[in-house]
């Protein structure tokens, strides 16, 4: 018997493979009919005898390409119309052509094997990719998702690419970037006066990493500053040159076996490493290794990627073994990526430059990522993730979020998505705030976003604020730092109605205008009340306390031991300017330049310079880091500290702990231990603030956000401890817990305020 059905397929199923993939299946199982996109994603007409279809129908969602992420499959029965043949039909054209994007891919396997075989024609192509692989996000100019509207326009292409993109049985059928030889991009070695040189561009700028030049490496979605990761001259050239004293570098090694010679690797963070986004992923570092220290000194971990375009492929399959790929930026500012631009700005940190003249269209930095409990944990979403959407569980008005300060993303919605974009950076310089409008008009047309209001962060200095209050005839919603973090982790987890949110991270603006930081909140998807935080301590010199963590440990040390603090016999009071410190404290006095804040990350400072581990930072968090790394994992004590219950909000005291720590350390006691029992610390009086909200609120959901909960070690024991006490635990595992998350939670908070004005 005959049977037939439409079946209507949504997702990213355009631009991955997908109508040459339900080809070649109709085939296997002799269906007849057509396959065609529309707006909103694949149409299949099927037909065949009772049987193969149903095999076909299951089929498709278990085989379907790497790259598909199938949201709906849905099959409605048709009458047999008698269909002779298979075949792909011209796709229908709409006006509102809103359909997902894929984000850029490693290279597949299939085409590795072809870039390595020297029978075939693009045998040593750095440009070789098909469906299934490729650049995608940081080439499309414009949708549809077509080559005229991508960078590949220029590059017409020869009769055999032809071929491939015409035959719909091809794995390179509608590959938008399909290049070989003979018509596509190719490279192009210059020194940085910006001549070129001569030879086989490849093999040129092996001998030269060889030697220990350092070369900008134009990539998929930037530039990387690239040297030999086993010269340690090399890598502190690049330091030094980089203005970057002791942030890590990212390595990239040529494969697993390689990774394996320098960390610890999971069968997790193998996936992790392997996976078509292949993003950055912090693992734990061998004790002896050939990656040279100053790649990252005084750390115990090392950020690792594997090749992911098929130019590291080549780079990585002669002499060297591992090379940095660190950002192809001067501090701060966004990573270069066009030629020209790299050139002018880079020419006083590379020696040379390999180019391609395949044009980027949107930077996209290099993801960072970990594992948690067996599931990635995101640090930077960024190549590779972008611009695949969160699936939120219910429909939400068109909102542009505009982020907070540092580490910014920005976040638009549409329907069930919420489109959160690349990582932008730090918005502290015109070329960062450049980049942000640039991406948010991106994202709007890709997407045919025209958002109905704007959230952003309450801060009014941050410049993504300024940004949103400039915006015309929209109404603005203002969203708090902390209530956005937490909305952020309980929209991933696809929960709503009222939690326990613990947000702790190092500054959040808060509703009295104080510094908040280290927060208990009762949170829903709209308002929050604030149920606990940290007891408020100066912050004297403002930004100058973040960079400087001594400041904060004098302030507790003050807080804890009056007058007496200057004469405690420790080594920080050895190492005091008292005459700097007795300036700040009468600033502190006269309230001149002295917020006040209830921050964690501030504690984690001042705890970290009052072991002597860090007085100063050079990048954000690395006194807090630094303090984690030395932890002794193995401690079971922890000191006293005293949640005042009376009042509301409670307010944490740590006068206490601070005396037992300058204790041990009079006692001679190692940092190592002494951490280590800091960090239970915090774990039990958050444990314990979140039991004393449950009796107050009967709420048993605890959601765990802010930068703080980077800390790997504090995160478990807060979980492990929490789920001892009953409590449902949520934590982040698709968006960041540092403020690179916060968009997503302004979207959301800024949609549910908006609905209850309406
Ligand atoms: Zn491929
Ligand atoms: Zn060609
Ligand atoms: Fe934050």
């Amino acid at each position: 018997m005959m049977k037939r059905a439409e079946i209507d397929i949504t997702g990213i199923v355009q631009g991955v493979g997908f109508r040459p993939f339900i080809y070649n299946l109709a085939k296997t199982h002799s269906i007849r009919g057509w396959v065609l996109n529309n707006e909103k994603g694949v149409l299949i007409d099927a037909e065949s005898e009772d049987g193969n279809l149903g095999c076909f129908i299951q089929d498709i969602p278990i085989l379907a390409p790497a790259l598909a992420r199938i949201e709906s499959l849905q099959v409605v029965p048709l009458e047999p119309i008698g269909h002779t043949s298979f075949e792909i039909r011209k796709s229908e054209e709409a006006s509102d052509k809103f359909v997902l994007i894929s984000p850029d891919a490693a290279t597949c396997d299939q085409c590795l094997s072809e870039l390595f075989s020297p029978e075939n024609f693009r045998y040593h192509y750095p440009f070789i990719n098909c469906t299934l692989c490729g650049p995608r996000f940081t080439i499309i100019k414009d949708i549809p998702y077509d080559r005229y509207k991508t960078t590949m326009a220029p590059f017409a292409m020869c009769q055999i690419c032809q071929r491939e993109y015409e035959d719909p049985a091809n794995r390179r059928f509608h590959a938008q970037p399909n290049a070989c030889p003979s018509c596509g991009p190719s490279l192009q070695l210059k020194d940085r006066e910006g001549k070129e040189i001569q030879g086989d561009p490849i093999e040129k700028t092996l001998y030269l990493l060889k030697k220990g030049f350092i070369v900008a490496i134009k990539g998929l979605g930037g530039f990387h500053l690239a040297c030999d990761a086993e010269n340690n001259e090399a890598v502190s050239s690049l330091r030094s040159r980089k203005f970057r004293e002791d942030k890590p570098f990212a390595v990239m090694c040529r494969d697993i076996v390689e990774v394996e010679q320098h960390c610890e690797v999971s069968d997790e963070e193998k996936k992790l490493l392997l996976g078509v986004e292949r993003p950055i992923v912090i693992l734990k570092r061998r004790k002896v290794s050939t990656i040279a220290h100053a790649i990252a000194p005084y750390q115990d971990t090392l950020g690792v990627m594997l090749p992911y375009s098929p130019l590291h492929h080549l780079l990585l399959k002669g002499p060297l073994k591992t090379l940095v790929m660190t950002s192809g930026n001067i501090s701060d500012e966004p990573i270069a990526y066009k030629n020209e631009e790299a050139l002018k700005r880079l020419s006083n940190i590379a020696d040379y430059f390999l180019f391609h003249n395949r044009e980027i269209h949107m930077r996209g930095d290099d993801s960072v990522t970990r594992i948690f409990e067996a599931k990635p944990y995101i640090l930077r979403r960024s190549r590779g993730y972008i611009p695949f959407p969160i699936k939120l569980s219910f429909p939400l008005e068109m909102i542009l979020a505009c982020g907070g300060e540092l580490k910014n993303t920005f976040c638009l919605t549409r329907g069930q998505y919420a489109f959160l974009s690349h990582h932008i950076g730090d918005l502290e310089n015109l070329e960062t705030v450049a980049s942000f409008e640039k991406g948010i008009e991106h994202f709007k047309r890709l997407f045919y976003i025209e958002p109905k209001a704007v959230a952003y962060d309450l801060h009014p200095d941050y410049l993504s604020t300024k940004y949103a209050l400039s915006i015309q005839h929209i109404p603005k919603i203002g969203v708090q730092h902390h209530h956005a973090h937490i909305v952020s982790a309980m929209v991933e987890n696809g929960i709503g109605g009222n939690v326990i949110g613990v947000a702790l991270d190092g500054t959040g603006f808060g509703l009295d205008g104080t510094i908040w930081g280290g927060e208990f909140i009762k949170a829903d998807l709209r308002d929050f009340d604030r149920l606990a935080h940290l007891k408020k301590i100066p912050l004297p010199g403002g930004s100058m306390a973040i960079k400087e963590p001594w400041r904060m440990a004098m302030v507790y040390l003050s807080d804890a031991f009056g007058n007496k603090a200057n004469r405690l016999r420790i080594d920080l009071t050895r190492r005091i300017d008292f005459e700097k410190w007795g300036i700040l404290r009468k600033a502190i006095e006269k309230k001149i330049n002295t917020p006040w804040t209830s921050s964690m990350g501030r504690l984690f400072d001042a705890i970290s310079s009052l072991l002597s581990i860090r007085d100063e930072v050079h990048y954000e968090g690395q006194a807090a880091i630094e303090l984690e790394m030395i932890a002794n994992h193995e401690v079971k004590e922890n000191y006293p500290f005293h949640i005042q219950k009376d009042e509301r909000p409670m307010v944490i005291h740590l006068t206490e702990m601070i005396r037992g720590i300058v204790h041990d350390l009079m006692e001679g006691m190692s940092s190592s231990i002494i951490s280590g029992k800091f960090h239970r610390t915090i774990a039990c009086l958050i444990i314990e603030t979140c039991e004393t909200i449950r009796s107050n609120e009967r709420l048993n959901r605890v959601v765990l956000s802010g930068g703080v909960f980077q800390n790997i070690f504090l995160l478990s024991l807060v979980t492990e401890g929490l789920r001892r006490s009953g409590f449902e635990v949520y934590t982040h595992h698709l968006v960041p817990p540092n403020d690179g998350g916060i968009s997503l939670g302004q979207a959301v908070i800024g949609h549910t305020r908006l609905m209850q004005c309406a």
